[in-house]
């Protein structure tokens, strides 16, 4: 039997970090647009959610078209007028190395915040998207001021002198996604400014209260009005109006498929640059040679971090045949003893879905997977009445072609895949309209060579899953995305590159 939290685990503890108002909420109402804290042009405002209960926690400022033409002027006279691009890269990199100094200063509270504004667990919060975040601004301010030119030798004449220079795009608008907040915020913000740029950032409208916090720190920081504007507000109408806005010169877009589409379709009319990162189901391959326990250890961390709702989730879990049995029986007996808890209790490590939408979303893929004839054998189950906690759920005898192994569920929910060989496991991987990660567990380096290097994933995982870094590229092949984030690669995304031709003859 799963073991399942009870409802008082899952009761609602009064923040400890954060401040609350004589209303009982947090005080995240308005919205930084050149450096002021202003309210939505229309009044509005939405709610924000505690998933751990299903209760507002905040009333956020709706913004629109008219709050995203305000901010993108803003941004524009920042970037055209104010001392932002021109500034030296070492004052750039001491603004972003100072605002990974106030995250640190006010690491709790902000890793509470995001808890309680996305319901994943505080440990993780704390330990794992806080101190990456905070380290990806300290790495993009070390690229700050070393964004190179080359000198070029001209083919077809020799009397020439010719060099690139490396300029930022301008006006940068950035579209995140609930899962990680803060984490796509400071991948997205840091790089950007890096390369001196300024921002439009839209967070996703569940989760906007860490952005919010860290708005204040980079003003704190000395972060000149205008460089970096915080659009709260939904997709449809803050985020189009972004896309479609002329000031406004790159998107950068972390989400949905379908959403990135959109946003590729509608940049098209102005001719935006466009990077997107978009979903995944990336398999996790074991073959027979390799450590099973080990394995399947990081089969589950790697579909159940973050609760399932990660682009990179190793949704497919993919087994040879001649190991499944002994491996089958490790991961399910781990996977059973695993459960879900108040996220805002240190000891959880696996907490609330962001909403009921998604909870719903969740279990409506749960019954596909039953209907399609997959074999349940963990979880499958909403727990408690409150809050969105769905068990960690794992399907095997899984066929390929079925839904559970072919869309992104974003959530706990395993599809587990046998197959015969290399060959077997390569055609199956390399089977859906995704390419974001892959995993791959051998002992046998001949055979992990081989299939990184034929996988279609933009990171291939050798005996381990899940590793990311600031200083490594990251992005997808096919419907993954386009472009890269994190490491040199990000660079390129926020920069111009301008030849200069000297004639000396
Ligand atoms: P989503 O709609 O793609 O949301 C991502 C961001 O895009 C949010 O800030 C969203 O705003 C905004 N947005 C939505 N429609 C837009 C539009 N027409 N123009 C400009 N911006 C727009 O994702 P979701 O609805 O939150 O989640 C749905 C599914 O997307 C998930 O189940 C999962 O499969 C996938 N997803 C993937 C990732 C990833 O990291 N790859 C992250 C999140 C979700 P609003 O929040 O206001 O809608
Ligand atoms: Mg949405």
């Amino acid at each position: 039997m799963t073991e399942t939290a009870t409802n008082e685990q899952l009761a609602v503890a009064t923040p400890q970090k954060n401040q609350i108002n004589e209303h009982g909420l947090l005080r995240y109402g308005k919205m930084l647009i050149d450096g002021q804290w202003v309210d939505a042009a229309s009044g509005e405002t939405f709610e924000a959610i505690y998933p751990g209960t299903g209760k507002t926690i905040a009333h956020v400022a709706s913004g629109a078209a008219a709050d995203v033409d305000v901010a993108a002027q803003a941004a524009r006279r920042a970037f055209d007028n104010g001392p932002w691009p021109k500034m030296n890269g070492s004052e750039r990199a001491k603004l972003l190395w100072k605002i990974a100094d106030l995250m640190e200063q006010n690491i709790e509270e902000l890793a509470e915040l995001e808890t309680l504004n996305n319901g994943k667990p505080l440990l993780e919060s704390l330990r794992v998207d806080l101190p990456q975040s905070i380290a990806c601004f300290r790495y993009f301010a070390g690229w700050s001021g070393k964004v190179m030119g080359q000198t070029i030798e001209p083919e077809a004449r020799a009397n020439a002198i010719c060099y690139t220079l490396r300029e930022p795009v301008g006006v940068c608008g950035q579209i995140i996604p609930w899962n990680f907040p803060i984490q796509m915020a400071a991948w997205k913000i840091a790089p950007a400014l890096a390369c001196g740029n300024t921002v439009v950032i839209k967070p996703a409208e569940q989760t906007s209260l860490s952005i919010l916090r860290l708005g204040e720190l980079m003003m704190e920081a000395g972060v000149p009005n205008g460089v970096v504007n915080i659009v709260t507000g939904f997709g449809a109408t803050a985020g189009a109006a972004l896309v479609e806005h002329p000031e406004v010169d790159k998107i950068a877009f972390t989400g949905s498929v379908e959403v990135g589409k959109i946003i590729m379709r509608s940049a098209a009319n102005t001719l935006k640059k466009v990077t997107l990162e978009l979903g995944g189901k990336s398999p996790n391959i074991v073959f027979a040679d390799s450590n099973l326990e080990l394995a399947a250890k990081y089969a589950l961390s790697g579909i159940f971090f973050n609760q399932g709702q990660m682009c990179t989730a190793g949704s497919r879990i993919m087994i040879e045949r001649s190991a499944r049995d002994q491996f089958m029986e490790v991961l399910t007996s781990r996977a059973k003893k695993m459960t879900v808890g108040d996220p805002l209790n240190m000891k959880t490590r696996m907490g609330s879905l962001i909403s009921q939408e998604q909870m719903n979303r969740v279990l409506g893929y749960i019954e596909k997977g039953k209907q399609a004839g997959a074999a349940l054998v963990a979880g499958g189950e909403r727990v408690g009445s409150e809050g969105y906690f769905v068990q960690p759920t794992v399907f095997d005898e899984v066929q390929h072609e079925m839904e559970i192994a072919q869309e992104e569920i974003f959530g706990p929910v395993a599809s587990v895949i046998t197959f015969e060989d290399v060959n077997d496991a390569l055609r199956i991987a390399n089977g859906t309209r995704f390419g974001l990660a892959a995993g791959v567990w051998t002992n046998d380096i001949k055979k992990a060579l081989t299939f990184a290097k034929n996988v279609h994933a933009g990171t291939v995982w050798v005996n381990t899953y899940n590793m990311t870094d600031n200083a490594l590229p990251f992005g997808g092949y096919k419907e993954s995305g386009i472009g890269r984030e994190l490491g040199p690669a990000a660079l390129e995304m926020y920069t111009h590159t301008k030849t200069v031709w000297v004639e000396l003859g």
